[in-house]
Formats: structure tokens, sequence, C-alpha cells
């Protein structure tokens, strides 16, 4: 390319609208099927645990608390999920779903990705004995 022809090119480049978005400052909507951060509704789970198995990337726990009383917690470890949405499908009871706005979970520590998912006072009930277990252990993360 000749010098002219370049500053040609950067000239017309000067004036011409960017052809990139300012994220992110500037988001475009999201799609409502996008597939991103997974959500647990404990009231409708049976405990059946397909979800569970069904799972590639091991990235779901169910803690059962009281099976008759069905008092569950889900441990989502956000950072082994592939988004596939295999569970979401597969679970019988809608209990599953996933957010098209909540997809933006970099973070510089690990902790952040790992969620309890459950009643209040079952994820306290189970944050406490995790704390009496072992004192030492890093406080876990409420659903946000
Ligand atoms: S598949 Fe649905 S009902 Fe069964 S354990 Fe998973 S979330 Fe609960
Ligand atoms: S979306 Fe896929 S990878 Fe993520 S928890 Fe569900 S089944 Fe596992």
């Amino acid at each position: 390319m000749s010098i002219g022809a370049m500053i040609g090119d950067i000239l017309r480049s000067l004036f011409k609208k960017p052809a990139t978005q300012r994220y992110p400052y500037e988001r475009y909507p999201t799609p409502d099927r996008l597939r991103g951060k997974l959500f647990y509704d404990p009231t409708k789970c049976t405990g059946c645990q397909l979800c569970i198995k069904d799972c590639p990337s091991d990235a779901i726990e169910l803690i059962v608390l009281d099976k008759v009383n069905k008092r569950f917690v889900m441990r989502y470890n956000i950072d082994r999920c592939t988004y596939c949405a295999q569970c979401v499908q597969n679970c019988r009871f809608d209990c599953l779903s996933m957010s098209n706005e909540q997809y933006e979970m970099a973070a510089l520590q690990r902790q952040p990705f790992e969620v309890f998912y459950g009643r209040d006072e079952d994820v306290q009930f189970l944050l406490e004995r995790a704390t009496r277990e072992d004192p030492e252990a890093q406080p876990c993360q409420p659903p946000a």
C-alpha cells in the first residue's frame, strides 16, 4: 500500500463511526435465550438428582439436609459450568433456569464462583455447620 493510500485510509477512519462497541460502557440488549448464570428454585425440587447426573462438568451438587421435608441446598460452581443448559432441560419440575442478564462472571479470585442456593434458613444452617467443622474455612457465598 502506498503512503498516499494509507494516509487516505487514516483520514477516512478518523471521521467514521467506530465499528466496535465501547464495552463495558455500552452494551447491546442480550437475547432472551442467552444462557448465563444458573438459578435454582428449591421450593419445587424433589431431590431426584437428575440434574446432577446430567451435568457434564460436575458443576452442581445437591446437598440433602432433610429429604422427608425436602430441605435441599444446591452448590453451584460457576467456574466449572459450560452453560450447556442440560440440567435446565432435564429438570421435570422447572426448578432450574439460566439468566440472560447475569453473564459477566469474571473475577480475580475463585471464591465468588461457589454459590449456594436454597431456602435462606437452609443455606444459613449449612454455612454455620461448615464453619463449625472447619473454623479456618473461608465463608461461603450466598446466592447473588
Ligand atoms: S432435576 Fe430438578 S427436581 Fe431433580 S434434583 Fe435437580 S433441580 Fe431438583
Ligand atoms: S448448565 Fe450445563 S454445565 Fe452448567 S450446571 Fe447445568 S448441566 Fe452443568
